[in-house]
């Protein structure tokens, strides 16, 4: 055995580990201390509204700056932070961040934008949520309108619950939208029921949409029912312009995806609106 040194700790080294199982010994030691040692970092994704193509909202995605490993994407982490329960922490860190942000642009004379937050599950089954988001949206100032939080299908499995719990949420003032929509297991029924205001797509529906009858048909579909129900939709994972024009003409209200931008550090949303004209 080798003794790798990190920080004040050492932690044994089998060299017999495959590199996976190392990295995730590795991210499992180090999870808990990272909140404290402020290594995470919040990227943004532009969301465009294909009527006026300008950018009416973003969404707030974590990345995990670690000293060893470099810049951690969220599917290595926020399957661990779940379940270990850092997500708490993580989580509320995330929405605070995220909203200070918005009222940091906003106070610098950028236009108003959307903020959308993930949740996970273990964030939307907790008593305090309703308290948490209150107080993040109490010191921040932002306007709740300005706040889109994003819950997936298989958080609403338990109807009642989500209902009482989102009932809550809304009477903040904040936005509600479906993520990842199409791709989790749950009935439509809470679809009429739910105080909702938006339905992403996942972009699994998204990629083919030109070439796959059936991926185009799905999408028509749930561009047709969202609307019947009053609900604005965003395409996620938009990355050719076909794709776009296929949305455009369809009347899909948002698109957000590699066409657009990738997620990016604050300060390069910041650069998209302060640009001064250079002759
Ligand atoms: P999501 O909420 O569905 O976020 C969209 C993901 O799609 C992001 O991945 C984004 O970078 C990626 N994406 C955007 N446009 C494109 C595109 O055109 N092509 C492709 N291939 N991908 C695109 P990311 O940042 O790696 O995040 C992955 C997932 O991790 C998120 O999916 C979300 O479920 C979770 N996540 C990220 N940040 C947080 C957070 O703060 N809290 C929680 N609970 N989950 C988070
Ligand atoms: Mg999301
Ligand atoms: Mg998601
Ligand atoms: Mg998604």
């Amino acid at each position: 055995y080798r003794a790798k040194e990190h920080g004040n700790s050492y932690r044994l080294y089998d060299p017999s580990m495959d590199t996976k199982a190392y990295e995730r010994m590795v991210l499992e030691t180090d999870l808990r201390k990272a909140l404290e040692r402020e290594e995470f970092v919040l990227w943004y994704q532009p969301q465009i509204n294909l009527a006026t193509m300008q950018i009416e909202g973003v969404e707030a995605l974590v990345r995990w700056q670690h000293p060893e490993l470099g810049l951690v994407p969220p599917f290595k982490f926020i399957p661990l932070a779940e379940e270990t329960g850092l997500i708490v922490p993580l989580g509320e860190w995330v929405l605070r961040t995220a909203c200070q942000t918005n009222k940091r642009w906003q106070e610098l004379g950028m236009p108003k934008l959307r903020m959308g937050v993930n949740l996970s599950m273990r964030q939307f089954r907790r008593e305090d949520l309703f308290d948490t988001v209150a107080n993040v949206l109490q010191e921040t100032g932002l306007d709740p309108a300005d706040l889109e939080l994003e819950i997936t299908e298989s958080m609403t499995m338990d109807l009642e619950q989500s209902l009482q719990t989102l009932q809550k949420l809304k009477s903040l003032g904040v936005q509600i939208g479906i993520d990842d929509f199409g791709t989790g297991y749950s009935s439509l029924s809470y679809l009429k029921k739910f105080p909702i205001d938006r339905l992403k797509i996942d972009r699994s529906f998204v990629s083919d949409i030109e070439t796959d009858e059936n991926d185009s048909a799905i999408v028509t579909t749930i561009l047709l029912m969202a609307h019947n129900l009053r609900l604005k939709v965003t395409a996620e994972g938009v990355e050719t312009e076909a794709q776009k024009e296929y949305l455009k003409v369809h009347g899909c209200d948002d698109a957000q995806g590699y066409l657009f931008s990738r997620p990016v550090p604050q300060d390069e949303i910041q650069q998209m609106f302060m640009k001064t004209p250079q002759n």
